[in-house]
Order: structure tokens, then C-alpha cells, then sequence
């Protein structure tokens, strides 16, 4: 069973050691944990000795084995894209309005069909306030679209399925980065044994990523460069682009990513998961044809709505070239790999000695599997 403990815990392990990533699951189930421009702070003290903050947390005693077995019923096996049973190339389809997405419209068309066939009731998506990437709880598709595009910064995107919860919603949809679809499947295993516990989660929507950047470091740096109010949208184009490019209201301004990097969290490079391998389905780019999208089929659930959407022209699919493939796996089987190298040099894995705790535990066999 995975190990739970309580708020002063969740302060020792992830704020004191800079782990927390600012996701949102502990934001919004009491009135003591908050975010401000990314970052999560708990305002008075609490002595439970148990809470849904430490038990929800992406960065204290995750569980891999345990979530694999509960989400798939299968062990954790360390393979570089997780539980997956198709991978094909997408796009929104015809029936999609037009509008700016990412790159090829595949979240925000899937999340905007499951809202009109009634799959979900609500979804917990991120918004953007100047620059600042904020949690939004949508139940149109117009408010879907107007959270469609990525903020390249970690976001309190969770808060929103607490706020749902709260407001008596049980079928919520949410996409989010990897740290957070890991954070939704701790949710759903009643990690507290509660009673009356309700899965509120019906959708699960995983985005790649391989680092996000911290809002309050990214805002003066912008700063000194543009008028950040004048910031239409962001992407970081696949290699070899090497720019964070931004559309402003007077143009495009690129900026050399040996500037940005600086500014990822430390907490990203103990972080295993490139493609939100506890998701429904998971989406990314498409690297070598802009406008279309990776999509990762992993569960029946995903698989039937894919399917549908493509009947119902809401979403396009093509098969995925080997080579791309072989790519994607490649990057994520080295994700895994320099995660783990920096977890065991911290000292954040599978420690074993009393009363000792540890950002993850992944079985010893499949460490070594990893590191190959
Ligand atoms: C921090 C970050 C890093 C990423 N890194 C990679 C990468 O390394 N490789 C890769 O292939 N793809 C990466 N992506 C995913 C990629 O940018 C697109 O989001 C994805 O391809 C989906 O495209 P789309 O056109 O279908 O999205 P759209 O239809 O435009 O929808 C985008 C969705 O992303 C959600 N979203 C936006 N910002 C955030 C955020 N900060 N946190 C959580 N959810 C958010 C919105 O709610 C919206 O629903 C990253 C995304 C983010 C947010
Ligand atoms: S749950 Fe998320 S926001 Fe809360 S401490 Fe953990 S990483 Fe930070
Ligand atoms: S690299 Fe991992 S921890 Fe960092 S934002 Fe992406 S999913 Fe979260």
C-alpha cells in the first residue's frame, strides 16, 4: 500500500527539498494549501497526521507499482511509453470549429466531444491571466477552445477537479502534464479508504512533457525583452528550432532556449513520465509536421472515444510512422533513465531505512531494467 502522511510530511519531503511542481491536487481540499503565479504554499499549519494533500502529491512516496496495478492491472514494468495499445497521428477533425490550437487540435477536440456525448460533465483545463497559467473548470466547448494552446510554465491546472468535486460534479474530465495525470491516479485510488469515496475523475487527457518552466522566473525574464501583456501564445518548436517562440500583439520574439532552460524546476529532472502514462489517452506534437498531433491510445475508454470522434469527424487519424515511433520511444526511455540516475544521487528512491521517506518507488529489478 502506498504509504500516507500528513501536511507537516508533505512540507518536510517536497517543499523543503524544492520538489513541488505546483500541480493543484493538495489546492482546493482545505483552505490552507494556495497557489500565487505557480507556486504552492500552505498558509497556517495543520497536525493531521493523514491528509489527501500528501496522499494526492505527484513528488511523496509515489507508488509506481501499486498505481500501475490499480489503473491497469498490470505491473509497473518501466517500458519507455507505459500501457498502450495504439499510437497514431491526429488531428481535430471537420466537424471541429477553427481556432488556434497547440498543433493540431486533438485535446481540445476530444475534450469539447466528450462534453457534447455527455462522457463528462466538466473539465479541469488551464487558462491563461497575463501570463500566468491559471486553473479553469469549463463546461462549454467555447470555454474549451478558449483554454486550448500550452503555458510552457507548471500550472495549479488540479485545483479545478477540487473546486468540481466541491460543486457536486462526479464526472470530470482533465488534461494535464505527466506530474499531474500521476497526481489524478493517486486521487482515484482512495488512497484514504474513505467510505464514501466517489472516483469524480471520467476522462483522463495526459500531455508529453519533458520540462516546464517556473512562471516567476519566466515573468521578469520576458520582462526585460517585451510587454508580457502583449502575449497572444507560446510554443517550443521540436529541435532542431532550439527557440521558445512568442506571438505578441507587434509580432513574433524568439528566444534561445539556453535562456529559458535555466529557469526549469529542479523537481522536473526527478521526473520519469514523458507521456502521462496514467491517462486515457495521451497527446503531444507530431515532430516533422506542424498541425498534426502524437496520440497515445491506452485504455479501452480512450480507444472507444477516439473511435467514435473519428466516426462523427470531430478527429482524424493516421497510422504513425515507424521511425516516429522508434523516436518517441527513444526519448522517453531516456527521460526514465536520467530521472532515475538523479533519484537514486538524491537519495529519493526506494529508500528502505525507518521512518525514511522518498519521492518514488519503483520494484528494484525494474530500476535496473531502466538503467539498462
Ligand atoms: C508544460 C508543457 C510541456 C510540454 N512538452 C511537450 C514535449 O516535450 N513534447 C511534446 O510533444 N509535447 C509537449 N507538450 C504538449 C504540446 O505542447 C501540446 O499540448 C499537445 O501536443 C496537444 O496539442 P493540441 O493542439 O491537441 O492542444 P490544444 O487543443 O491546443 O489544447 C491544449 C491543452 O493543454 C492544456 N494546457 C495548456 N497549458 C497547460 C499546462 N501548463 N499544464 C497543464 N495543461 C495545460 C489546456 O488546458 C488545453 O486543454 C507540452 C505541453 C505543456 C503544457
Ligand atoms: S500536490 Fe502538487 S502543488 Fe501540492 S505539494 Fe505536491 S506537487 Fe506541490
Ligand atoms: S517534467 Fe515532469 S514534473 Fe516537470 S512539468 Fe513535466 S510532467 Fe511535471
Amino acid at each position: 500500500m502506498q504509504q500516507v502522511f500528513g501536511p507537516k510530511e508533505l512540507l518536510e519531503d517536497v517543499f523543503q527539498n524544492d520538489l513541488c511542481i505546483g500541480c493543484g491536487a493538495c489546492v482546493e481540499l482545505c483552505p490552507y494549501f494556495k497557489n500565487y503565479q505557480g507556486k504552492t504554499a500552505q498558509l497556517f499549519p495543520c497536525d493531521l497526521s493523514q491528509g489527501r494533500c500528501y496522499a494526492y502529491c505527484p513528488k511523496a512516496e509515489v507508488n509506481l507499482n501499486e498505481l500501475s496495478n490499480h489503473i491497469w492491472g498490470l505491473p509497473y514494468d518501466g517500458s519507455p511509453l507505459g500501457n498502450c495499445r495504439k499510437v497514431l497521428a491526429s488531428r481535430a477533425g471537420k466537424k471541429i470549429k477553427e481556432t488556434s490550437y497547440q498543433a493540431g487540435g486533438t485535446v481540445s477536440a476530444l475534450i469539447i466531444y466528450a462534453l457534447k456525448k455527455g462522457l463528462i460533465e466538466a473539465a479541469a483545463l488551464t487558462d491563461r491571466e497575463g501570463l500566468n497559467p491559471v486553473a479553469r473548470l469549463v463546461t462549454s466547448p467555447d470555454e474549451v477552445m478558449k483554454c486550448s494552446t500550452s503555458k510552457f510554465m507548471a500550472s495549479p491546472t488540479l485545483s479545478a477537479i477540487n473546486t468540481g468535486m466541491r460543486e457536486g460534479y462526479t464526472r470530470i474530465g482533465v488534461v494535464g502534464t505527466p506530474c499531474q495525470l500521476t497526481a489524478v491516479a493517486q486521487m482515484r485510488v482512495n488512497p484514504l479508504d474513505q467510505e464514501d469515496f466517489v472516483d469524480p475523475v471520467a476522462l483522463t487527457v495526459g500531455l508529453f512533457c519533458n520540462w516546464a518552466l517556473d512562471t516567476r522566473q519566466l515573468m521578469p525574464l520576458l520582462s526585460e525583452k517585451l510587454d508580457i501583456s502583449t502575449i497572444q501564445s507560446m510554443d517550443i518548436p521540436p529541435p532542431p528550432a532550439n527557440m521558445m517562440v512568442l506571438e505578441t500583439d507587434s509580432g513574433k520574439v524568439e528566444i534561445p532556449l539556453s535562456e529559458i532552460k535555466p529557469l526549469i524546476p529542479h523537481t522536473c529532472f526527478i521526473c520519469p513520465d514523458m507521456t502521462s502514462e496514467f491517462s486515457d489517452v495521451s497527446v503531444g506534437m507530431f515532430e516533422g509536421r506542424p498541425g498534426w498531433n502524437t496520440l497515445i491510445i491506452r485504455s479501452q475508454k480512450g480507444a472507444a472515444l477516439v473511435e467514435k470522434a473519428c466516426k462523427d469527424e470531430i478527429l482524424e487519424t493516421e497510422k504513425m510512422p515507424e521511425e516516429n515511433l522508434n523516436h518517441l520511444s527513444k526519448a522517453a526511455a531516456d527521460k526514465k533513465e536520467n530521472a532515475l540516475r538523479t533519484l537514486i544521487r538524491r537519495e529519493l528512491i526506494n529508500t528502505e531505512k525507518k521512518n525514511q521517506r522518498c519521492a518514488v518507488r519503483i520494484p528494484p529489478e525494474v530500476v535496473q531494467k531502466i538503467l539498462r
